[in-house]
């Protein structure tokens, strides 16, 4: 095991994350869109269909996103998206912001402020 090796691979990671976050900034900001941020802790390993947010790392196998306990099947990125959605909207209700009637777009649908989530046809 190459110590070194490990380190080297998590700083590079890092730096490659604040890159892509300085650049995404960069450009919303020419476009005059607003950037948040969110901690992707458990993200993938949450169900995003319910309210009650059941979570379990045995919830995601790969692409595969099956919830132990209401047996949602989704795609596991799919599922992470709606859930880094939802938890921005509950960062506006916590902040009172004024956003918290916001809706966030996802590409193929909206996750309200109670976590609702609508699909709609693209
Ligand atoms: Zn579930």
């Amino acid at each position: 095991m190459n110590w070194t090796r490990i380190s080297n691979a998590l700083k590079f990671q890092q730096w490659a994350f604040r890159e892509i976050q300085r650049r995404v900034e960069y450009k919303a900001e020419e476009y005059d869109i607003e950037v948040d941020t969110v901690a992707p802790q458990f993200t993938s390993q949450r169900c995003s269909h319910g309210e009650y947010g059941f979570t379990h790392e045995d919830n995601r196998d790969g692409d595969e996103f099956e919830c132990l306990k209401c047996g949602k099947e989704l795609h596991a990125d799919y599922n992470a998206a709606r859930n880094v959605a939802w938890r921005l909207v509950q960062n506006w209700l916590k902040s009172g912001s004024g956003r918290a009637t916001s809706q966030r777009a996802l590409k193929s649908g909206t996750v309200n402020a109670n976590g609702d989530f609508n699909a709609s046809a693209v």
